[in-house]
């Protein structure tokens, strides 16, 4: 089954093709175009390559085009992508103003473009659905929390592939199988005893953290939007909400240029003073530049800070899971993380860890209770599985 997976930014397409058959997971191809205007000639240029590639003779080889949409009002999990969803998604365009509009765009010119293929998005909201309803309010009026004020939890995708794959490794393949089904039969999948425990960091450009039990989210660092919980490369994380006011009223922002300084110039370049990349900032502060080193102080301390809370929840952890570009790659930051936990059962091999780059591996120490890994997130992949899913199960219910 060939899936193309479209990764949609605000002026880029991003693309890889798979085969998905009962045994084997192949990427065909992959490939992106930058500074858009529109995706018509994009997506065009997308199909030319695949077939020129050999990779597919017409567009109706394809069995689907998968997506990562962000988030839709009464809509989530792992849905056709038809005028009511995008509809939809319109109505949050005020939640994710970055992602929303362009997505929909580039959705509809796909359904004009390839018209009969099915069009299947995984909302990353879809992870939390099961969430207990605490863990996901703010205390605000019920008038804002009708407008969609309340936390919804994001990087859907990452997560249930680090969940599933984690399951795996430590042997617990009856939580993998519900991880797997999750949006087949709604987490009915059973599981058996004890309970499987479980936070997963997923520290990239945006970073998230994700407590699970069994298989199940129990909640997420993001909350109404994308712009919360850890401090992103340049997005603010959390903040007081009180701080906007001060900045409009004294600190002489208009509301367009503070909601820019939020989104564009806060994070870790707010705090590094300028530098909105890991690997620059670690090289800086290694040269002794004190506000690079206090960004990763304060990254560490905030990943510290939702691992404790979930660990708390959780009544305990039987897995640690460190992936994306910054936890997969920084030996140095997995450890400052993990620093002094000896007391609940989280000791690293420091060997193990300084060794791991990029690739699969448990990097806790033998006597340490709680299993830590690394393991590379393949969040193109969990789309084109979700949607061979999706599109098995739709056969099996007509
Ligand atoms: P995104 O959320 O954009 O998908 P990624 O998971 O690709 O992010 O992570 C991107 C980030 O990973 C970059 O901003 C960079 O700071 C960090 N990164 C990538 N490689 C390394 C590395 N070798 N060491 C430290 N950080 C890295």
């Amino acid at each position: 089954m060939k899936i193309l997976v479209a990764n949609l930014g605000s002026t880029s397409l991003k693309y890889r093709l798979f085969d998905l058959t009962e045994d084997q997971e192949t990427m065909l191809a992959k490939g992106g175009f930058e500074r858009l205007s529109d995706y018509g000639a994009a997506i065009d240029s997308c199909l030319e390559e695949i077939k020129r590639g050999g990779w597919i003779a017409r567009e109706s080889d394809l069995a689907a085009v998968g997506f990562k949409p962000v988030i839709a009002r009464g809509v989530t999990g792992c849905v056709r992508m038809d005028e009511s969803v995008l509809e939809a998604m319109e109505a949050y365009n005020g939640i994710a103003p970055a992602h929303n509009p362009p997505y929909v765009h580039g959705v509809r010119r796909f359904a004009e473009r390839l018209p009969g293929i099915p069009l299947v998005g995984l909302f990353e909201t879809a992870f939390y659905q099961w969430a207990p309803e605490a863990a996901m309010r703010y205390a605000v009026p019920e008038s804002w929390y009708r407008r969609g004020v309340r936390r919804w939890g994001f990087h859907g995708a990452s997560h249930k592939f680090v969940a599933e794959r984690a399951a795996e490794l430590l042997g617990r393949d009856d939580v993998a199988a519900r991880v797997r089904n999750l949006y087949v039969d709604g987490g009915q999948t059973p599981v058996r005893e004890p309970a499987f425990r479980m936070v997963s960091c997923h520290l990239g450009g945006s970073s998230s953290i994700t407590g699970t039990l069994n298989g199940l989210a129990i909640g997420n660092s993001l909350g109404m939007s994308p712009q919360s919980g850890l401090p992103h490369n340049n997005r603010v994380g959390d903040l007081d909400s009180m701080a906007l006011p001060l900045m409009l009223r004294e600190g002489g922002l208009s509301l367009d240029e503070a909601e820019r300084q939020l989104c564009k110039e806060s994070g870790l370049k707010g705090l590094s003073g300028g530098f909105n990349d890991m690997r620059d900032i670690m090289v800086q502060a290694q040269q002794g530049n004190a506000a690079a080193g206090l960004a990763i102080e304060v990254l560490a301390h905030q990943v510290r800070h939702w691992i404790g809370a979930f660990y708390l929840e959780l009544n305990g952890l039987d897995a640690l899971v460190f992936t994306a570009g910054i936890a997969e790659n920084n030996a140095d930051l997995r450890a400052d993380i993990c620093r002094n936990l000896d007391q609940l059962g989280i000791v690293l091999d420091p060997d193990r860890n300084s060794q791991v780059r990029a690739s699969e591996a448990v990097i806790s120490a033998k006597d340490s209770a709680v299993r830590v890994l690394v393991i590379p997130t393949n969040e193109e992949l969990v789309i084109a599985r979700e949607v061979k899913r999706h599109l098995l199960n739709e056969q099996s219910e007509n």
